[in-house]
């Protein structure tokens, strides 16, 4: 178990934490497939349709990505996501995925959490990303476990993690 320092700070009233699991582990790998359990921690009910979702990495040869939800108890219809490249490379980042949720997604309760989103993105040569300079990616998670290096924003303030 990897003991992580807590950076929930509260914004409105809100706090979401992340949990993340890698779906795989190599270092070299056509696909990074993140999954992600969101905590509502904080004492008021936030609708998902306000949430963003940070994922950063390094892209490894610049391709059009896509991006798939694999499966989300939340349901993948309400689920999109974009590919953002930073304009000034970051430590562990050029890029990230950036995910948002529909009306559809519903609140996420206090105290309640989103249950797996399994996510999954490529480029569309499938060339291999190489995932261990990610600054999102941790091997060493083997199981669900907080995460502050995927970032949460509520209506564009950061909510949860550490940017790059
Ligand atoms: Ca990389």
């Amino acid at each position: 178990m990897t003991s992580l320092p807590s950076t929930s700070t509260a914004s409105g009233g809100s706090a979401v934490k992340v949990q993340y699991l890698p779906g795989g582990t190599a270092a070299n790998s056509q696909s990074i497939n993140p999954k992600l359990i969101l905590v509502n921690t904080g004492n008021v009910s936030i609708p998902l349709s306000e949430l963003k979702v940070r994922y950063w990495f390094t892209v490894d040869g610049n391709r059009p990505q896509n991006y798939w939800c694999d499966y989300a108890a939340i349901g993948c219809a309400n689920i999109s996501a974009q590919f953002v490249t930073l304009s000034t490379a970051k430590p562990g980042a050029d890029s990230y995925l950036e995910i948002s949720f529909a009306s559809g997604a519903g609140n996420l309760v206090s105290g309640a959490n989103t249950a797996q989103i399994q996510n999954r993105f490529s480029k569309n040569d499938w060339s291999n990303y190489v995932q261990t300079d990610d600054y999102s990616f941790s091997s060493s998670i083997t199981q669900f476990s907080d995460w502050n290096h995927i970032t949460v924003y509520r209506n564009g303030a950061l909510i949860w993690g550490i940017e790059p």
